[in-house]
């Protein structure tokens, strides 16, 4: 069969080789604890939940949504983005729901990238990005994310002709796979670097609410005058416990919120209404409900540094989202070690290579496993002994 070559150019995705050696495992009768995929183990909310039950019986709620969302919705967006961020967002023009914040980055490529032009990419970073840029028809070029530099691009290192016909840059704090923050100031400096070449800025925000040790993450937006360039990604999935029910919201500049509206009203026909509903439950509900939630995730996060640390692998505490992100020891790869800790331990990890070239040399551990499961897992880590490396 002869596919489009978008597909093939698509990197095999990035769990087929470990799904089949946990697949083998199971097989085998061996219960595998997986610190891979990051999807909350808690549950949504009951109030949300509860929304959808009742939303699902009315009638009106059983036909085609309208594209970008329910009134009720984009209100409630940018009421939540007004008590949380201190931004005025007009919610019939520069809000628009999303089936999922993927959705909307995967889509928001078509908005802005034509063959051959070039995007901006953070390397580690979500595949999304560098997916839906390839899919339009664009390239890439990587900006790495590095420890010394705080896992920030280095705008500097964007040489000036890559930067003068770069069409949009793509960024994401807190960040996955790093945990890293940035602050006002370093987004300051990107909408300087933006506004004077001509680029816009897709902004990530998915783990805005998953924060530790009392910090509160700013959204680009704040920065005066990024809303002229840029658009940022909002996702309940990861805020509210809602990876399953698949909502989101993009919300920034009009005309982008526009031409995305464009893309998606030819392609999908936006959020089924009655998880919409859950979400106007959601964001109307007090902005401090994720506190306990973050207490659970913090807790875990502390206890596998502690186990990261025994075995030898050097960690920074994550400041936000759901991740660890641990250095490997030298003379590994990330992908040795991921295996290794599969065949040996029976726990799997994510190889930090799976994220792009920068991410070679670290593996990444996700907070989402039940207290339990977390625990054996952890057991099962500390109980190891990386095997020196035989030096050729
Ligand atoms: C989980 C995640 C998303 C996906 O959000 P959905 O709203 O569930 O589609 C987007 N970006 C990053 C960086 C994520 O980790």
């Amino acid at each position: 069969m002869r596919l489009s070559k978008r597909i093939e150019k698509v990197p095999p995705y990035l769990f087929v080789g470990i799904s089949r050696k946990i697949a083998e495992k199971k097989a085998q009768g061996v219960e595998v604890i997986s610190f891979g995929i990051g999807d909350p183990d808690i549950p949504t909310p009951s109030p949300i939940v509860d929304t959808l039950r009742e939303a699902a019986l009315d009638t009106r709620n059983h036909r085609y949504p309208e594209t970008e969302g329910l009134p009720a919705f984009r209100e409630a967006a940018a009421g939540w983005y007004w008590r949380r961020f201190g931004l005025s967002l007009d919610p019939k023009t520069e809000v628009l729901s999303l089936i999922g914040a993927k959705e909307g980055i995967g889509h928001a490529s078509f908005c802005f990238i034509d063959p051959g032009d070039i995007a901006l990419v953070p390397d580690p970073g979500y595949p999304v990005y560098s997916v839906g840029t390839w899919f339009a028809g664009g390239e890439c070029h990587w900006m790495p994310l590095l420890e010394e530099n705080a896992w920030l691009p280095d705008l500097d290192a964007i040489p000036a002709d890559v930067a003068s016909k770069a069409r949009v840059m793509w960024l994401n704090y807190p960040n996955n796979p790093t945990g890293a923050l940035a602050d006002l100031d370093y987004f300051s400096k990107v909408v300087d670097f933006a506004k004077a070449n001509d680029i816009l800025v897709m902004h990530d925000a998915c783990y805005t609410e998953v924060a530790y040790d009392g910090l509160r993450p700013v959204s680009f937006l704040q920065v005066p005058g990024a809303k002229d360039i840029s658009l940022e990604f909002h996702s309940l999935s990861k805020s509210y416990n809602m990876t399953g029910w698949r909502l989101g919201v993009a919300l920034g500049n009009a005309e982008l919120i526009n031409a995305l509206m464009v893309v998606k009203s030819n392609l999908d026909s936006g959020v089924p209404q009655a998880i919409q509903m859950m979400g106007i439950e959601a964001l109307n509900g007090p902005v401090d409900s994720m506190d306990g939630r973050n207490a659970i995730y913090q807790r875990r996060r502390d206890r596998l540094i502690e186990a990261l640390r025994r075995v030898g692998l050097h960690v920074d505490p994550p400041k936000a989202s759901l991740y660890v992100w641990a250095k490997i020891p030298e003379g590994y790869s990330s992908a040795e070690l991921t295996e290794m800790l599969l065949e040996e331990r029976d726990i799997v990890v994510t190889p930090g290579s799976g994220y792009g070239r920068h991410g070679e040399g670290y593996i990444r551990l996700s907070l989402t496993i039940a207290d339990d499961d977390f625990e054996r897992g952890l057991e099962r880590l500390e109980a190891w002994t990386i095997p020196a490396k035989a030096t050729a």
